[in-house]
């Protein structure tokens, strides 16, 4: 005897590709009798059983809306097939078991093939074949109609419904549709009339069927005309029962997820109008965090401990051993000043760094590079450089060092050149100091319109330099989005205590060398022999260099060896002011207000922010760079350009204001 397998399916479900595979093309064209529907039967043997299969137009449901559903329902009503063959797209699965779910209530015995199982794997997705076909009551099978396997497992499974028709349970989904329809449902089997059905149909099939128009003839009084009403509610609870169903056969790999949720995000995080909002307010968050109230009050602590406490006990320690004031000068002003001077920042830099790693290992910082990326092509950069740059607030040296991530040596130049216009934190006392004494009101606006010209001059640098050290390249923008991450703690803690520690062993090395460089050289003079300030190596050398500053208002021997000692740490100017200005009787900016103009002092502040970079971040370049030449050659560049845009700020200001 020859079996028939209705073979049903979605559109596109690969339906035809599951036809070709077990027929190999034997195929021919079967006319129903009566009607002008043509279908196409294909013709092939299992195991010596010679089989046919009908191939049903694909249909996303048995109501009799389209021709096509007519001709499935009519299908089923007219022919009997042995097997209902049910190909489902496992990757779209549920709007597949729509269909299936009837077709399993036919009360045809139904096997589903559960196609496209190469793709669902792709996606990360998997499907647990055994429970669902528990729960839908017909035997189900992963396969891959294009890939070709799965194929003799359906066909064995096929033939193992024939044997045993009771695999399948046609009333495994009925029986799960609330109390109320249940109840209307067998209302409406109770009317059938037996002999208008066939026999191998389900009732309970008919019964949904019926109330379709051209079977209302037949349904009770009561319920006539509710066709669509119950259509729907049949409709949303068959898509209840299937959304549940869904849920406990499809497991999602947990990357998938990730990635999922990552998307989710990332359509707020980088929409097109929301990203750049969102980026400033993350920024501005951090600088809060670091360089507000929580920030500063750290500040102040560390400052007390090195300036009041350790100096205290160390000053006492060494009055004690009875040291005189050279050795005691020489510890107190010159190594706990110095290196202090840029060990309280510590904290801040601690917060700034916590912040950068979270944003590095949640995955943001792509993000925030991606979002820039369109911006800083116009400069000739591309998002790759932004990383660094947003390091380069916190410190120059770890930001010239994160230059390694790109992988164009030239825009990694290109970065590391510019790095240094972003202010770093170093130069912030500076900037608070003169703000204070001399615009105490905007002060703020005052600091932000320096780090705003930082990142001005940054880019104009970067247009300038790019034609020669680029040539024609353009960096190209190729990051891989991560997905995002729960932060891991102890990585985060490793990478904050490798900066920190970096920090920490430079304040104790460079900075102390300075230190006790700069407090030597203004104590002595020529000869080796303790003197005045006024009469100091330094000083001399102060004088040598104090016109270059005259222009612009601020051309003092004792300006110009601040910013000498700036060269080795950027705070350093304002401790050698104090050493040279401040008295206990007048406070720094009492001084400072008497002998420049507010035009002068912020003149000098934006010398401070663009002249060239401190010795660490100097060795730094060398090192990273590989070049000595680009490197004197940053160094005289920026000492022009901080002497330039000065000198034009400072006239700017006299003429306009
Ligand atoms: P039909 O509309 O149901 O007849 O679907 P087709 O057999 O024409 O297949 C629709 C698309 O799905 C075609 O591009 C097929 O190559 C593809 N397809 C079919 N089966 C599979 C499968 O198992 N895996 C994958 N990845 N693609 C498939």
């Amino acid at each position: 005897m020859k079996l028939e397998i209705g073979l049903f399916g979605n559109p596109n479900c690969g339906k035809t590709t599951l036809f070709n595979e077990l027929t190999g093309g034997n195929r021919s064209v079967g006319n129903w009798t009566g009607t002008t529907v043509t279908l196409d039967i294909g013709h092939f043997h299992y195991k010596k059983q010679a089989i046919d299969l009908v191939d049903i137009p694909g249909i996303y449901s048995l109501f009799t809306h389209t021709p096509e559903q007519l001709t499935g329902c009519e299908y089923l009503l007219n022919y009997h097939p042995d097997v209902l063959l049910n190909v489902v797209d496992s990757t779209n699965l549920e709007r597949n078991l729509y269909l299936t779910t009837q077709l399993i209530e036919s009360g045809i015995p139904v096997v589903v093939a559960l196609n496209m199982h190469d793709a669902m794997q792709e996606q990360g997705l998997f499907v647990d074949a055994k429970k669902l076909s528990e729960l839908l009551g017909a035997p189900c099978v992963k396969i891959s109609a294009a890939k070709g396997y799965g194929i003799e497992k359906l066909l064995e499974t096929i033939m193992a419904v024939v044997k045993n028709p009771s695999l399948c349970d046609s009333d495994r989904i009925v029986n799960q549709f609330s109390p109320e329809i249940r109840e209307k449902l067998e209302q409406i089997v109770a009317q059938i009339d037996d002999e208008s059905v066939p026999e191998h149909i389900d009732r309970h099939w008919v019964g949904i069927q019926m109330m379709k128009e051209h079977w209302q003839g037949e349904l009770p009084e009561e319920l006539r005309g509710q066709g669509d009403a119950w259509e729907t509610a049949i409709s949303e609870e068959r898509y209840r029962i299937i959304g549940q169903i869904v849920d406990q056969v499809i497991k999602v790999s947990p990357l998938i997820r990730r990635r999922q949720l990552s998307e989710k995000i990332d359509a707020v995080v980088c929409n097109r109008y929301l990203a750049l909002p969102i980026f400033c307010l993350v920024m501005f968050l951090i600088f809060y965090l670091a360089f507000g109230p929580l920030g500063n009050a750290l500040n102040n602590a560390f400052e007390y401990l090195f300036n009041d406490l350790i100096a205290g006990w160390v000053s006492a320690g060494l009055t004690a051993a009875g040291a005189g004031p050279f050795l005691s000068g020489l510890i107190i002003d010159g190594i706990i000043g110095g290196v202090g001077a840029v060990m309280v920042f510590l904290p801040q830099l601690a917060i700034l760094f916590l912040c950068l790693a979270l944003l590095e290992f949640s995955g943001y910082m792509a993000r925030a590079a991606f979002i820039t990326d369109k911006l800083l092509s116009k400069f000739g950069l591309s998002g790759m450089s932004f990383i660094p740059m947003i390091l380069g607030f916190g410190c120059s040296v770890p930001a010239i060092m994160a230059c390694r991530a790109l992988d164009n040596k030239k825009e990694r130049l290109l970065t590391m050149m510019i790095i240094p216009f972003f202010s770093c934190s170093a130069r912030m006392p500076v900037y608070a100091v003169f703000a204070a004494a001399f615009f105490a009101d905007m002060q703020y606006l005052v600091i932000f319109s320096l780090y705003l010209l930082g990142i001005l001059v940054a880019l104009l640098t970067s247009v300038i330099l790019r034609p020669k050290i680029m040539q024609k390249e353009k960096p190209v923008f190729l990051m891989e989005m991560p997905p995002y991450r729960k932060p891991v703690w102890h990585c985060i803690w490793s990478s904050v205590w490798v900066r920190v520690w970096d920090f920490i062993s430079r304040a104790g090395t460079i900075i102390l060398l300075a230190s006790v460089v700069v407090w030597l050289l203004s104590n002595v003079n020529i000869s080796f022999q303790m003197v005045g300030t006024d009469a100091s190596i330094l000083s001399s050398i102060g004088k040598f260099i104090a016109p270059i500053f005259s222009p612009m208002g601020f051309g003092f021997w004792q300006i110009a060896v601040a910013l000498i000692t700036g060269f080795m740490a950027k705070e350093a100017v304002i401790s050698t002011l104090g050493v040279l200005y401040a008295s206990a009787a007048v406070p720094l900016s009492a001084v400072l207000t008497s002998l420049i103009s507010p035009a002068s002092a912020f003149a000098l502040m934006v010398f401070v922010l663009l002249y060239t970079p401190c010795v660490a971040t100097l060795t730094a370049m060398r090192r990273e760079s590989g070049s000595a030449k680009y490197t004197l050659f940053m160094m005289l560049y920026q000492l022009g350009v901080a002497w330039l845009v000065s000198f034009i700020i400072y006239h700017l200001i006299n003429l306009f204001i």
